[in-house]
Protein backbone atom coordinates (compact mmCIF):
# COMPACT_ATOMS: atom_id res chain seq x y z
CA UNK A 1 0.00 0.00 0.00
CA UNK A 2 1.43 3.86 -0.94
CA UNK A 3 -0.63 6.58 -0.49
CA UNK A 4 -0.46 9.02 -2.71
CA UNK A 5 0.38 11.77 -0.35
CA UNK A 6 3.36 10.05 0.22
CA UNK A 7 4.62 10.33 -2.96
CA UNK A 8 3.79 14.62 -2.57
CA UNK A 9 0.59 14.02 -4.70
CA UNK A 10 -3.18 15.58 -4.56
CA UNK A 11 -5.75 14.53 -5.23
CA UNK A 12 -9.01 16.91 -7.53
CA UNK A 13 -11.23 18.00 -4.80
CA UNK A 14 -9.30 21.48 -3.92
CA UNK A 15 -8.28 21.92 -7.50
CA UNK A 16 -12.17 21.52 -9.51
CA UNK A 17 -13.34 23.68 -7.06
CA UNK A 18 -10.94 26.41 -7.65
CA UNK A 19 -10.94 25.92 -11.43
CA UNK A 20 -15.34 25.90 -11.31
CA UNK A 21 -14.91 29.16 -9.30
CA UNK A 22 -12.18 30.48 -11.38
CA UNK A 23 -13.15 30.06 -14.88
CA UNK A 24 -10.36 27.94 -16.24
CA UNK A 25 -9.98 24.04 -16.68
CA UNK A 26 -7.13 22.10 -15.03
CA UNK A 27 -5.12 20.52 -17.76
CA UNK A 28 -4.87 16.96 -18.09
CA UNK A 29 -2.27 15.43 -20.20
CA UNK A 30 -1.35 11.83 -20.60
CA UNK A 31 2.69 10.51 -20.87
CA UNK A 32 4.14 7.31 -21.38
CA UNK A 33 8.54 8.42 -21.04
CA UNK A 34 10.67 10.66 -19.78
CA UNK A 35 10.32 13.60 -22.17
CA UNK A 36 6.69 14.05 -22.57
CA UNK A 37 6.94 14.36 -18.59
CA UNK A 38 9.77 16.36 -18.64
CA UNK A 39 7.25 19.12 -21.04
CA UNK A 40 4.59 18.52 -18.84
CA UNK A 41 6.22 19.31 -15.99
CA UNK A 42 8.41 22.17 -17.32
CA UNK A 43 5.57 23.87 -18.76
CA UNK A 44 3.22 23.42 -15.93
CA UNK A 45 6.11 25.20 -13.63
CA UNK A 46 6.88 27.95 -15.73
CA UNK A 47 3.24 28.81 -16.40
CA UNK A 48 1.93 28.04 -12.71
CA UNK A 49 -0.47 25.90 -13.59
CA UNK A 50 -1.77 22.74 -11.96
CA UNK A 51 -1.26 19.58 -13.89
CA UNK A 52 -3.61 16.10 -14.09
CA UNK A 53 -1.17 13.65 -15.51
CA UNK A 54 -2.69 10.70 -16.66
CA UNK A 55 -1.73 7.40 -17.32
CA UNK A 56 -4.19 5.36 -20.00
CA UNK A 57 -4.43 1.96 -20.26
CA UNK A 58 -1.90 1.93 -23.67
CA UNK A 59 0.86 3.67 -21.49
CA UNK A 60 0.81 0.95 -18.58
CA UNK A 61 0.95 -1.51 -21.52
CA UNK A 62 4.02 0.38 -23.03
CA UNK A 63 5.58 1.60 -20.18
CA UNK A 64 4.43 -0.16 -16.98
CA UNK A 65 2.64 0.93 -14.28
CA UNK A 66 5.10 0.92 -11.53
CA UNK A 67 7.14 2.67 -13.65
CA UNK A 68 4.67 5.74 -14.41
CA UNK A 69 4.18 5.93 -10.70
CA UNK A 70 7.45 6.60 -10.09
CA UNK A 71 8.15 8.60 -12.46
CA UNK A 72 5.33 10.31 -11.27
CA UNK A 73 6.68 10.94 -8.02
CA UNK A 74 9.88 11.98 -9.68
CA UNK A 75 7.58 14.52 -11.56
CA UNK A 76 7.17 15.76 -8.00
CA UNK A 77 10.51 16.29 -6.74
CA UNK A 78 11.45 17.55 -10.42
CA UNK A 79 9.60 20.51 -10.29
CA UNK A 80 10.09 21.49 -7.08
CA UNK A 81 13.85 21.74 -8.49
CA UNK A 82 12.42 23.47 -11.03
CA UNK A 83 11.55 25.81 -8.44
CA UNK A 84 7.90 26.26 -8.45
CA UNK A 85 5.87 23.20 -6.34
CA UNK A 86 2.66 23.04 -8.54
CA UNK A 87 -0.11 20.56 -7.15
CA UNK A 88 0.76 17.16 -9.35
CA UNK A 89 -1.93 14.79 -9.76
CA UNK A 90 -1.89 11.10 -10.84
CA UNK A 91 -4.69 10.26 -12.39
CA UNK A 92 -6.05 7.15 -14.32
CA UNK A 93 -7.58 7.66 -17.34
CA UNK A 94 -10.33 5.21 -18.64
CA UNK A 95 -9.99 2.45 -16.01
CA UNK A 96 -12.67 -0.32 -16.93
CA UNK A 97 -12.42 -2.55 -14.19
CA UNK A 98 -13.02 -2.30 -10.00
CA UNK A 99 -9.61 -4.41 -9.45
CA UNK A 100 -7.60 -2.11 -11.84
CA UNK A 101 -8.97 1.04 -10.16
CA UNK A 102 -8.28 -1.06 -6.56
CA UNK A 103 -5.02 -1.70 -7.28
CA UNK A 104 -4.07 1.98 -8.83
CA UNK A 105 -5.25 3.58 -5.36
CA UNK A 106 -3.41 1.02 -3.56
CA UNK A 107 -0.21 1.78 -5.49
CA UNK A 108 -0.40 5.35 -5.09
CA UNK A 109 -2.92 6.99 -7.56
CA UNK A 110 -4.51 10.22 -6.43
CA UNK A 111 -7.62 10.31 -8.87
CA UNK A 112 -8.87 7.45 -10.99
CA UNK A 113 -11.59 7.19 -13.88
CA UNK A 114 -13.77 4.34 -13.63
CA UNK A 115 -15.36 4.69 -17.71
CA UNK A 116 -18.83 2.50 -17.67
CA UNK A 117 -19.67 4.77 -19.89
CA UNK A 118 -20.48 1.72 -22.54
CA UNK A 119 -22.08 -0.51 -19.95
CA UNK A 120 -26.11 -0.44 -19.68
CA UNK A 121 -26.82 2.64 -17.62
CA UNK A 122 -27.78 0.56 -14.10
CA UNK A 123 -24.18 -1.40 -14.38
CA UNK A 124 -22.65 1.83 -14.93
CA UNK A 125 -24.10 3.39 -11.50
CA UNK A 126 -23.06 0.33 -9.65
CA UNK A 127 -19.68 -0.51 -10.89
CA UNK A 128 -19.04 3.46 -10.88
CA UNK A 129 -20.61 2.99 -7.38
CA UNK A 130 -18.46 0.94 -6.12
CA UNK A 131 -14.89 1.96 -7.23
CA UNK A 132 -15.91 5.69 -5.49
CA UNK A 133 -16.94 3.53 -2.12
CA UNK A 134 -13.41 2.37 -2.19
CA UNK A 135 -11.52 5.51 -3.25
CA UNK A 136 -13.53 7.74 -1.09
CA UNK A 137 -12.96 4.72 2.30
CA UNK A 138 -9.05 5.00 1.77
CA UNK A 139 -6.92 7.03 4.14
CA UNK A 140 -6.14 9.58 2.12
CA UNK A 141 -9.18 10.68 0.03
CA UNK A 142 -9.24 9.34 -3.76
CA UNK A 143 -11.06 11.19 -5.97
CA UNK A 144 -12.98 9.33 -9.07
CA UNK A 145 -14.27 10.66 -12.04
CA UNK A 146 -17.54 8.60 -13.85
CA UNK A 147 -19.06 9.41 -17.59
CA UNK A 148 -22.22 9.17 -18.97
CA UNK A 149 -22.51 9.27 -22.65
CA UNK A 150 -20.31 8.10 -25.18
CA UNK A 151 -17.21 9.63 -27.24
CA UNK A 152 -16.44 8.52 -30.74
CA UNK A 153 -13.02 7.96 -31.98
CA UNK A 154 -9.98 5.89 -30.83
CA UNK A 155 -7.68 6.66 -27.89
CA UNK A 156 -5.42 3.38 -27.33
CA UNK A 157 -8.20 0.44 -25.65
CA UNK A 158 -10.60 2.82 -25.92
CA UNK A 159 -12.78 2.96 -29.23
CA UNK A 160 -16.28 3.58 -30.15
CA UNK A 161 -17.63 4.30 -33.50
CA UNK A 162 -20.51 6.14 -32.73
CA UNK A 163 -20.96 9.01 -29.81
CA UNK A 164 -23.66 9.02 -27.77
CA UNK A 165 -24.39 12.88 -26.09
CA UNK A 166 -24.39 12.77 -22.84
CA UNK A 167 -28.36 12.89 -21.60
CA UNK A 168 -28.93 15.51 -19.15
CA UNK A 169 -32.18 14.16 -17.80
CA UNK A 170 -29.42 10.98 -15.91
CA UNK A 171 -27.23 13.23 -14.35
CA UNK A 172 -28.71 14.18 -11.45
CA UNK A 173 -29.78 10.68 -10.43
CA UNK A 174 -26.03 9.61 -11.37
CA UNK A 175 -23.95 11.85 -9.17
CA UNK A 176 -26.68 11.02 -7.22
CA UNK A 177 -26.72 7.31 -7.11
CA UNK A 178 -22.80 7.05 -7.23
CA UNK A 179 -21.34 9.74 -5.44
CA UNK A 180 -18.62 10.69 -7.92
CA UNK A 181 -16.38 13.86 -7.84
CA UNK A 182 -16.69 14.72 -11.29
CA UNK A 183 -18.35 13.44 -14.09
CA UNK A 184 -17.19 13.22 -17.93
CA UNK A 185 -19.60 14.68 -20.42
CA UNK A 186 -20.12 13.95 -24.18
CA UNK A 187 -21.23 17.02 -26.58
CA UNK A 188 -19.28 16.26 -29.25
CA UNK A 189 -15.31 15.85 -28.55
CA UNK A 190 -13.68 12.39 -29.53
CA UNK A 191 -10.61 10.84 -28.98
CA UNK A 192 -8.13 10.42 -32.02
CA UNK A 193 -6.78 12.93 -34.25
CA UNK A 194 -9.46 12.38 -36.65
CA UNK A 195 -12.75 13.69 -34.24
CA UNK A 196 -15.19 14.12 -37.37
CA UNK A 197 -15.96 12.57 -40.39
CA UNK A 198 -15.45 15.02 -43.68
CA UNK A 199 -18.62 14.85 -44.59
CA UNK A 200 -19.44 16.18 -41.04
CA UNK A 201 -17.68 19.11 -41.62
CA UNK A 202 -17.29 22.34 -43.42
CA UNK A 203 -14.44 22.95 -45.62
CA UNK A 204 -12.64 26.65 -45.80
CA UNK A 205 -11.23 27.86 -49.43
CA UNK A 206 -7.84 26.20 -48.64
CA UNK A 207 -9.45 22.57 -48.33
CA UNK A 208 -9.16 23.08 -44.38
CA UNK A 209 -11.81 21.02 -42.61
CA UNK A 210 -13.95 22.85 -40.15
CA UNK A 211 -15.65 20.25 -37.48
CA UNK A 212 -19.19 20.83 -36.07
CA UNK A 213 -19.27 22.78 -32.77
CA UNK A 214 -20.18 21.49 -29.18
CA UNK A 215 -23.20 20.86 -27.87
CA UNK A 216 -22.89 23.77 -25.58
CA UNK A 217 -26.99 23.55 -25.12
CA UNK A 218 -26.38 20.11 -23.49
CA UNK A 219 -23.46 21.36 -21.36
CA UNK A 220 -25.66 24.35 -20.17
CA UNK A 221 -28.69 22.14 -19.48
CA UNK A 222 -26.15 19.94 -17.10
CA UNK A 223 -25.21 22.76 -15.31
CA UNK A 224 -28.39 23.59 -14.54
CA UNK A 225 -29.04 20.47 -12.73
CA UNK A 226 -26.03 20.11 -11.20
CA UNK A 227 -24.82 23.79 -10.61
CA UNK A 228 -20.85 23.78 -10.08
CA UNK A 229 -20.62 20.05 -10.50
CA UNK A 230 -17.14 19.80 -11.92
CA UNK A 231 -17.25 18.50 -15.80
CA UNK A 232 -14.95 16.73 -17.37
CA UNK A 233 -13.82 17.22 -21.52
CA UNK A 234 -12.04 14.02 -22.64
CA UNK A 235 -10.78 14.33 -26.50
CA UNK A 236 -10.14 17.34 -26.29
CA UNK A 237 -7.38 17.78 -28.88
CA UNK A 238 -7.19 20.74 -31.43
CA UNK A 239 -5.09 19.32 -34.00
CA UNK A 240 -3.31 22.26 -35.12
CA UNK A 241 -2.81 21.97 -38.80
CA UNK A 242 0.38 23.16 -38.38
CA UNK A 243 2.04 19.64 -37.14
CA UNK A 244 -0.17 18.17 -39.44
CA UNK A 245 1.41 20.22 -42.41
CA UNK A 246 5.38 19.65 -41.00
CA UNK A 247 4.48 15.60 -40.95
CA UNK A 248 3.22 15.97 -44.17
CA UNK A 249 5.99 17.90 -45.62
CA UNK A 250 8.70 15.52 -44.28
CA UNK A 251 6.79 12.60 -45.38
CA UNK A 252 3.83 11.39 -43.16
CA UNK A 253 0.46 10.91 -43.78
CA UNK A 254 -2.76 12.24 -41.54
CA UNK A 255 -5.49 12.49 -44.32
CA UNK A 256 -8.49 14.15 -42.85
CA UNK A 257 -7.07 15.84 -39.62
CA UNK A 258 -9.76 17.35 -37.98
CA UNK A 259 -9.73 18.76 -34.02
CA UNK A 260 -12.03 20.93 -31.69
CA UNK A 261 -11.21 24.50 -32.09
CA UNK A 262 -9.15 26.25 -29.50
CA UNK A 263 -12.02 29.12 -29.17
CA UNK A 264 -14.46 26.54 -27.73
CA UNK A 265 -12.04 24.64 -25.79
CA UNK A 266 -11.86 28.28 -24.44
CA UNK A 267 -15.56 28.96 -23.60
CA UNK A 268 -15.77 25.62 -22.49
CA UNK A 269 -13.32 26.39 -19.88
CA UNK A 270 -14.98 28.96 -18.56
CA UNK A 271 -18.10 26.82 -17.95
CA UNK A 272 -18.13 24.28 -14.67
CA UNK A 273 -15.87 22.14 -17.44
CA UNK A 274 -12.71 21.80 -15.07
CA UNK A 275 -10.55 19.36 -17.16
CA UNK A 276 -9.83 19.00 -19.84
CA UNK A 277 -8.34 16.17 -21.68
CA UNK A 278 -5.06 16.95 -24.28
CA UNK A 279 -3.36 13.58 -25.68
CA UNK A 280 -3.33 13.74 -29.72
CA UNK A 281 -1.61 17.78 -30.25
CA UNK A 282 1.13 16.60 -28.03
CA UNK A 283 1.63 13.18 -30.11
CA UNK A 284 1.49 15.58 -33.24
CA UNK A 285 3.76 18.22 -31.71
CA UNK A 286 6.64 15.69 -31.18
CA UNK A 287 5.96 13.33 -34.55
CA UNK A 288 6.29 16.79 -36.30
CA UNK A 289 9.93 17.71 -34.81
CA UNK A 290 11.08 14.34 -34.78
CA UNK A 291 9.90 13.74 -38.82
CA UNK A 292 11.87 17.47 -39.27
CA UNK A 293 15.12 16.09 -38.01
CA UNK A 294 14.95 13.07 -39.86
CA UNK A 295 14.73 14.50 -43.44
CA UNK A 296 17.11 17.15 -42.28
CA UNK A 297 19.56 15.19 -40.58
CA UNK A 298 19.73 11.96 -42.17
CA UNK A 299 22.92 11.33 -40.03
CA UNK A 300 21.66 11.90 -36.74
CA UNK A 301 21.18 8.86 -34.80
CA UNK A 302 21.44 10.07 -31.03
CA UNK A 303 18.04 9.61 -29.89
CA UNK A 304 18.59 12.84 -27.48
CA UNK A 305 18.90 15.08 -30.84
CA UNK A 306 15.46 14.20 -31.66
CA UNK A 307 13.75 13.52 -28.81
CA UNK A 308 15.38 16.41 -27.34
CA UNK A 309 13.43 19.28 -30.21
CA UNK A 310 10.54 17.12 -29.75
CA UNK A 311 10.29 17.92 -26.51
CA UNK A 312 11.05 21.47 -26.77
CA UNK A 313 8.24 21.90 -28.80
CA UNK A 314 5.93 19.61 -26.32
CA UNK A 315 6.24 22.29 -23.47
CA UNK A 316 5.60 25.11 -26.12
CA UNK A 317 2.36 23.23 -27.11
CA UNK A 318 1.40 22.57 -23.58
CA UNK A 319 2.52 26.38 -21.90
CA UNK A 320 0.31 27.56 -25.13
CA UNK A 321 -2.60 25.32 -23.67
CA UNK A 322 -2.56 26.67 -20.03
CA UNK A 323 -1.85 30.35 -21.15
CA UNK A 324 -4.58 30.56 -24.56
CA UNK A 325 -6.62 27.69 -24.43
CA UNK A 326 -7.58 26.50 -20.35
CA UNK A 327 -6.58 29.61 -18.70
CA UNK A 328 -4.63 27.39 -16.10
CA UNK A 329 -1.76 29.49 -15.71
CA UNK A 330 -0.72 31.36 -12.84
CA UNK A 331 -3.49 29.43 -11.01
CA UNK A 332 -1.30 26.74 -9.19
ZN1 LIG B 1 -10.75 9.83 -22.91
Amino acid sequence: MVSYKELGLVNTVELVKKAVKGGYAIPAYNFNNMEQLQAIVQACVETKSPVILQVSAGARKYANQTMLRYMAQGAVEYAKELGFNVPIVLHLDHGDSFELCKNCIETGFSSVMIDGSSLPYEENVALTKKVVEFAHSQKDYVTVEGELGVLAGVEDDVSAEHSHYTQPQEVQDFVKKTGVDSLAISIGTSHGRMKFKPEQCTKTADGVLIPPPLRFDILEEIEKRLPGFPIVLHGSSSVPIEYVKIIEKFGGKLSDSVGIPEEQLRKAAKSAVCKINIDSDGRLAMTAMIRKVFSEKPDEFDPRKYLGPARDELKKLYMHKNLEVLGSAGKA
